[in-house]
């Protein structure tokens, strides 16, 4: 990314509670496992993570709750050099946490959405100057719907593209097909939105993620592709996080969609070489060294 670029982001935070154990416990059985850890974490956090890890200006929108885990996410993004101001610390909901039970070859997670359900259309109202100020907004789906719609009507009226990522994916009202620039689902995202009325009508729009073989996208008239990067792998959570923060950030730095692509496609591949989803996220020397 070379240019200044601004990118506000609207979304979810998230602590991320992980605990480790030999075999999964069945139905009213305690086992001992561990050991337990605790990572920043939602798809909103993430992703401002990864653009401003590559060099983007963010704003970030948001809730946490007011309890321990919203102080330490709060000063976790502003060390990352995060703009907080948005962020609002609620106190009518605990902080959204994800609690992960990881076994070899099992996964179990369930997610308490918390203050993320109390990003409403009024917190992007009154941040409407984030969102004025930005050269790109992006946004996911763990916030409520009605302020994804509300976000798009107001970076509307100052021209401001909106990239949507999303996931967890749920069916997208007409209005939000219609007003974003782009969309960036993985594979199995993209099958669900064809269920959409008007997914005929926003095909070009489509950046589709496709884990290890790459990016397909629209550009020039013509369905394109970029192949992804052969590395080792450690762990793949957060690819597609650091791939649409990377995204927003070089499209706000005013790159051409191929461009941006081939960038974030490359920050991509570098996070899956670490452990962590945003552990593994590169900053901008670093995708460049490795394009190189
Ligand atoms: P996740 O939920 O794991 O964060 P996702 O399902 O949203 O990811 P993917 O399509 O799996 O998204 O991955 C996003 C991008 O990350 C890919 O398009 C590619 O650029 C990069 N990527 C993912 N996995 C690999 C891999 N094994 N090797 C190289 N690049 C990868």
């Amino acid at each position: 990314m070379k240019k200044e670029s601004t990118v506000c982001v609207v979304g979810s935070i998230n602590m991320d509670l992980t605990i480790s154990t030999e075999k999964m416990p069945e139905q009213g059985e305690t086992i001992l496992g561990g050991p337990f850890a605790t990572y920043p974490g939602g798809k909103g956090a993430n992703q401002a993570v990864a653009a401003a890890r590559v060099g983007a200006n963010v704003n970030m929108i948001g809730a946490v709750g007011d309890d321990a885990f919203g102080v330490t996410l709060l000063d976790h993004l502003k060390g990352e050099g995060i703009n907080a101001e948005g962020i609002t610390m609620t106190h009518e909901a605990a902080t959204g946490i994800a609690t992960i039970i990881l076994s070899e070859n099992d996964n179990r997670i369930i997610v308490a959405a918390g203050a993320n359900n109390h990003v409403l259309p009024e917190l992007v109202d009154k941040h409407h100057e984030l969102i004025k100020h930005s050269d790109v907004v992006l946004m996911q789906l763990e916030i409520p719907m009605e302020t994804v719609a509300r976000t798009l009507k107001i970076a509307g009226e100052y021209d401001v593209p909106v990239v949507v990522n999303p996931a967890p994916y749920q069916s997208l009202p007409d209005d939000i097909l219609t007003e974003s620039a782009f969309f960036t689902p993985n594979e199995i995202e993209v099958e669900a939105m064809k269920n959409d009325s008007l997914f005929d009508s926003i095909r070009e729009k489509l950046i589709i993620t496709k884990g290890d073989e790459g990016v397909a996208f629209y550009d020039d008239g013509a369905d394109q592709f970029v192949q992804g990067f052969h590395v080792e792998v450690k762990d793949t959570t957060g690819a597609g996080d650091t791939f649409n923060g990377a995204l927003a950030a070089c499209l706000g730095s005013g790159l051409p969609i191929d461009e941006a692509v081939q960038f974030a496609n490359a920050a991509a591949a570098l996070s899956v070489t670490k452990v962590g989803a945003q552990g593994g996220m590169p900053t901008s020397r670093e995708v460049e060294k490795f394009i190189r």
